[in-house]
C-alpha cells in the first residue's frame, strides 16, 4: 500500500503517523543508506531515489489531502526531515524549497492557482524551489533587481538568480520579483511568480560547493521571459515580502529539523565508536575528556528537538512562529556544527577519512547556518520579537 492510500481524508491519526514513519525507515535503510557514500563522493544526481521520493508522496508530505498532498502537519513534517536527515541531509533539500513553493501558492494562491498547480506539486510532476537569491542580494532581498513588468495578459521578466536548489532538475519555481521600482518601502514592490521553464529561461551555471552534494545549485537568467499575468501569486502584485515571511516559516523548520537529523547521526555514531575503540587498554568512552564531549552533544542534539518540536506545534497552531521557528534553526544548526566537529574528534585520524560518514556531516552542516535565512538573522528576528512580545 502506498502512503498516500494509508491516509484517511481526516488527516493523519497517530497509527497513520506510525506507518508513515515505518515506511520511510524501511526505505531509507533498504535503498538510500547503501548508496550515500557513493553519490555523495561521485557528486552525482539521485535519479532513482528521487523517483522513490515520488512514490512516498514526499513531494506533497504538507500539501493538503483534498490536492493529492499527505496532508502532514509541521510536527510530523520535521520527524520525516530527521529521519531522512540522519541517513542524507541532502536529500530533504530536493522537497524542501519544492514545498516552500508548494506553501506560497497553498497558504496565498488564488483558488485557480491551487488547482493548477497543488496536485502536480503534489505528485512531483512539477518539481522545482524558490527563487529569492541575487548575485547581489541574498538577506537583502528588497534589493533584488529581478523585474517584471506588466505587458497585456503576461509579464516580461529579466533578471539573474542565484544559488536556486534544484534549480537544474527542477522545472517549476516560485520567483522573486519586483513589479515596482518607485514605491517605499521597497518590500511593497515585491512580487511572486511561479514559472515554469521557457523560452528565454536558461540555467547558466552549476555551482560547485563544500558539502551538499549531489543536488544541484544553479544560477538562472532570464531574458525577456514571459509569464502569464494569472501566474502572479494571489493575484495581487506587492505581496511578496509579506508571502514570502509565511512561506519561509515552514523552511525554517526543515532546516532546524535537518539539524536535529544530522547531530542526532553524528552523536549516534560518536556514542557506537567510543565503544569500540579502544585507547590505554580501555574504550575511550571510559576516558573523561570523551564522556564530557558526549555529554554536551546528547544534551544539545536533544534541546534542538525540543525546539523543532515546539515550533512545529506552533505552526500547527495557526500562530505566527517566526521566533520559535528562527530559534529553533539558529539553535539546531549550530548545534549541527558543532555535534559533527566534536564526532570528528572522538573519532580521530578515521573522522577524516572519507570511509566514514563524520566527514559528510562536517562538510553539510555549515549550510544550515546560512540557508533559509543565515543565523545572525535569526538572532536579530528573535531578539526583534522578543521586544514586540514584551512591550516595557
Ligand atoms: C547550498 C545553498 C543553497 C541555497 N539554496 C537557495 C535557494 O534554493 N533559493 C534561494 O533563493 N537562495 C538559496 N541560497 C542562498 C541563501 O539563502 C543565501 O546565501 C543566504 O540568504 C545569505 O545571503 P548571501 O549569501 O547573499 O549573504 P549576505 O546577505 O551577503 O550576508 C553576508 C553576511 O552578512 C551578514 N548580514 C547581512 N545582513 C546583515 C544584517 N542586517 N545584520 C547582521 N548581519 C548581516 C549575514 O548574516 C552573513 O553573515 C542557497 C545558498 C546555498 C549556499
Amino acid at each position: 500500500m502506498s502512503v498516500a492510500e494509508q491516509l484517511d481524508q481526516e488527516g493523519l491519526t497517530q497509527e497513520e503517523e506510525f506507518q508513515i514513519f515505518e515506511t520511510i525507515d524501511k526505505w531509507l535503510e533498504r535503498d538510500v543508506r547503501p548508496v550515500v557514500k557513493k553519490f555523495d563522493h561521485a557528486d552525482e544526481y539521485p535519479h532513482e531515489i528521487v523517483e522513490q521520493m515520488k512514490e512516498l508522496g514526499l513531494f506533497g508530505a504538507i500539501i493538503d489531502q483534498k490536492y493529492g498532498g499527505l496532508g502532514m502537519s509541521a510536527s510530523t513534517y520535521a520527524k520525516v526531515v530527521m529521519r531522512i536527515t540522519e541517513v542524507w541531509m541532502a536529500l530533504t533539500g530536493i522537497f524542501n524549497s519544492h514545498l516552500i513553493m508548494a506553501t506560497l501558492v497553498q497558504r496565498f494562491g488564488t483558488d485557480e492557482q491551487k488547482q493548477r498547480f497543488l496536485p502536480r506539486f503534489a505528485t512531483g510532476e512539477l518539481r522545482g524551489g524558490l527563487g529569492l537569491t541575487e548575485p547581489n542580494a541574498g538577506t537583502d532581498l528588497q534589493a533584488i533587481r529581478t523585474r517584471a513588468v506588466l505587458d497585456g495578459d503576461h509579464y516580461v521578466v529579466n533578471g539573474t538568480k542565484t544559488w536556486i536548489s534544484n534549480g537544474i532538475e527542477g522545472s517549476c519555481y516560485a520567483l522573486m520579483t519586483k513589479t515596482d521600482t518607485q514605491v517605499k518601502p521597497a518590500h511593497k514592490g515585491i512580487s511572486f511568480f511561479i514559472v515554469e521553464k521557457g523560452e528565454g529561461f536558461t540555467v547558466s551555471k552549476r555551482l560547485e560547493k563544500l558539502g551538499y552534494k549531489s543536488i544541484d545549485s544553479a544560477e538562472l537568467v532570464f531574458d525577456n521571459f514571459k509569464v502569464p499575468a494569472n501566474n502572479l501569486v494571489g493575484g495581487v502584485e506587492g505581496q511578496g515580502f509579506y508571502q514570502a515571511a509565511g512561506g519561509l516559516e515552514i523552511g525554517r523548520i526543515n532546516v532546524a529539523a535537518r539539524g536535529v537529523g544530522l547531530a542526532s547521526a553524528a552523536l549516534k555514531d560518536a556514542t557506537r565508536y567510543s565503544q569500540e575503540r579502544e585507547t590505554f587498554g580501555k574504550p575511550i568512552c571510559q576516558h573523561q575528556a570523551i564522556q564530557l564531549m558526549l555529554g554536551d552533544m546528547a544534551t544539545k542534539v536533544e534541546a534542538a528537538r525540543l525546539l523543532v518540536e515546539n515550533a512545529a506545534q506552533t505552526y500547527d497552531r495557526g500562530e505566527r512562529c517566526d521566533m520559535e521557528a528562527g530559534m529553533a534553526k539558529y539553535f539546531a544548526s549550530e548545534t549541527a556544527v558543532q555535534v559533527s566537529l566534536d564526532a570528528m574528534r572522538i573519532h580521530g585520524g578515521y573522522g577524516y577519512s572519507k570511509e566514514f560518514d563524520i566527514e559528510r556531516y562536517y562538510r553539510d552542516a555549515p549550510l544550515m547556518t546560512i540557508g533559509e535565512g543565515t543565523n545572525e538573522m535569526q538572532r536579530i528576528i528573535i531578539a526583534k520579537q522578543l521586544i514586540a512580545r514584551n512591550p516595557a
